[in-house]
């Protein structure tokens, strides 16, 4: 199975999913995986391939409702309807997306390998080298090939990211396109919303697809809420099946495993695991890092339509400062309105700016942390402790990006940081941003990660190198809330690669 330009995608179809059912549902597999992300997906795949029977169970609904407005991407295919917040010494919106593909529905499908420094972290404290660059290549180069992934190409990148291309190489900066899954992109630029083409390679394109055509079944709309367990063994999950338009609750649904693999995302997989009866630890929830971001736009005298083009499609590494990744960021024009209604422009005066404006969202690779935790409802929990150290690292990156902006043709920019105000250079940015403290600034994060880390210690971490559960045995994680530390790159590859290798230990290869 593999793609190549212009081939395959519009006809692919999606796989075959159940959805909503009233009735009560008993079901026996040899694994059942939670989540269908890239986590669970790539572990579908890969254990189907190898002859396992493989039932995924989905909270989200079966097929992809895309809709160009983000009340429907945020009811349908964003975790909790997009709003999860973590609180602390300022709030910040977590994203986290929903439905069978995951994140992967609602992502911009940035691809990165993870950088060698930090694995060769994680080969140390793991005292494994299974996730060593070495090692990891030939899973990244196969997800290269398997997904097709390569650099945003012209005919598709659009205004506001060749703006940004023009900038860092006018500035003499290490950056350009984004390599991106998104083979057959026609750069409509609403990869928030879902992907209306196919032109993205989701992961309902493709492990999905490949892993129910060798015998894997889906089950949509269905909540995991618990798990069966015989002493410290899990046996299979219990959970409900729930309308995706009322949400009035449906059958139960029972599934008998011996393997069970939960990928419910950095939020998701914590926050199951503290509502449940498994005891597995002081570490469930402990250790999550985001990703935080905040962004500075850019306003140009040329019209620029951020809407057109791929929706985050360059990049650029800022000198000195290892772990600040800034792209391109463009908004969907409703959220644009909202956004400069809240620097205080007026809705006329916003709407003749808007095709005008671009943008750099300032990514960090986060030295703070949070945690996640369940309130009784089964809404997560979400705190998060701010370092003044980051806050510095997204103030010293936002000037980068200022400068790049004006390098490749902005007149003026503003940021979302109170009291700073319209700007003409990225000195006078420099100059207001001095002051600022964190209840200035208004953050943004859609990497939840490290949540259930992955190490050798069962008081600090929840899973084995190789993904079993220290304490619960038939139990696996394979999604992004294993990670050991933050990544400093966009995390869905990472999370597919790490997810193929534990899939292959699941089945004893
Ligand atoms: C707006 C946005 C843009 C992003 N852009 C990029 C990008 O360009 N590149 C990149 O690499 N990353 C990007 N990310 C992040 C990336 O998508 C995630 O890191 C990735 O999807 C995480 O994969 P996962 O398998 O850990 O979990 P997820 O993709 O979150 O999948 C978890 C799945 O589990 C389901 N689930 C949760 N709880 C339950 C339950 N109790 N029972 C059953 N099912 C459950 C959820 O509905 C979801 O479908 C973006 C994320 C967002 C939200
Ligand atoms: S820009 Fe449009 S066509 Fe390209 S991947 Fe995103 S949603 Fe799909």
């Amino acid at each position: 199975m593999r793609w190549s330009p212009g081939e395959g995608v519009f006809w692919r179809p999606a796989p075959q999913a159940d959805g909503f059912t009233t009735l009560d549902r008993e079901l026996t597999a040899d694994v059942v995986i939670l989540g269908t992300g890239p986590g669970g997906a790539a572990a579908a795949r890969t254990l189907a391939n190898l002859g396992a029977s493989v039932i995924l169970l989905e909270e989200g609904p079966p097929e992809a409702r895309f809709r160009p407005n983000q009340g429907a991407a945020m009811r349908y295919h964003m975790q909790e309807g997009g709003a999860m917040v973590a609180s602390g010494a300022t709030f910040m919106p977590i994203a986290a997306g929903r439905g069978v593909g995951g994140g992967t529905l609602i992502n911009s499908a940035i691809a990165w390998r993870c950088p060698d420094p930090v694995l060769a972290g994680w080969a140390e404290t793991l005292g494994d080298i299974r996730y060593s660059a070495d090692n990891l290549r030939p899973v990244y180069d196969e997800l290269w090939e398997y997904l097709g992934i390569w650099e945003t190409r012209r005919e598709v990148s659009g205004e506001n990211n060749d703006l940004v291309v023009r900038g860092v190489k006018a500035l003499g900066y290490d950056g350009g396109y984004l390599s991106r899954y998104t083979p057959n992109c026609v750069g409509c630029g609403t990869c928030y919303y879902g992907c209306p083409s196919g032109g993205k390679a989701s992961t309902n394109h493709n492990f999905l697809v490949e892993a129910c055509a060798n015998g894997a079944r889906i089950l949509a709309d269905t909540k995991v809420e618990d798990f069966l367990l015989s002493g410290n063994r899990v046996l299979g999950v219990v959970g409900r099946s729930y309308h995706p338009d009322t949400r009035a609750e449906g059958g139960k649904v029972t599934v008998r495993a011996g393997k069970v693999i939960v990928a419910c995302g950095g939020v998701g997989t914590p926050r199951l695991l503290k509502r449940s009866s498994l005891d597995l630890g002081p570490a469930v929830g402990v250790g999550l890092h985001v990703h935080p971001g905040n962004a500075v736009f850019g306003v140009c005298e040329h019209e620029v339509n951020w809407w057109q083009g791929a929706t985050q499609g360059a990049y650029f590494h800022p000198p000195a400062l290892p772990g600040v990744l800034p792209h391109t960021s463009s908004l969907p024009p409703e959220v644009a309105l909202l956004s400069l209604g809240a620097q205080g422009i007026a809705a006329p005066d916003a709407m003749e700016l808007i095709p005008h404006l671009t943008g750099l969202l300032v990514m960090i690779s986060d030295h703070s942390s949070g945690r996640v935790d369940a309130w009784s409802d089964g809404r997560a929990k979400l705190t998060y402790d701010f370092s003044m150290e980051d806050i510095e690292r997204i103030k010293a990156g936002m000037v980068h990006a200022a400068r790049v902006l004006f390098a490749g043709g902005a007149k003026w920019a503003f940021c979302p940081v109170a009291g700073v105000g319209r700007f003409e250079d990225a000195e006078a940015l420099e100059a207001r941003l001095k002051d600022k403290v964190i209840q200035d600034f208004t953050l943004y994060a859609s990497h939840p990660m490290s949540s259930c880390r992955m190490g050798t210690h069962p008081e600090t971490s929840v899973i084995r190198p190789d993904g079993r559960a220290h304490r619960i045995e038939g139990l696996y994680l394979a999604d992004s809330s294993i990670f050991p530390t933050s990544l400093g790159v966009n995390p869905s590859i990472t999370t597919m690669a790490m997810s193929m290798v534990i899939a292959k230990g699941v089945a004893g290869v």
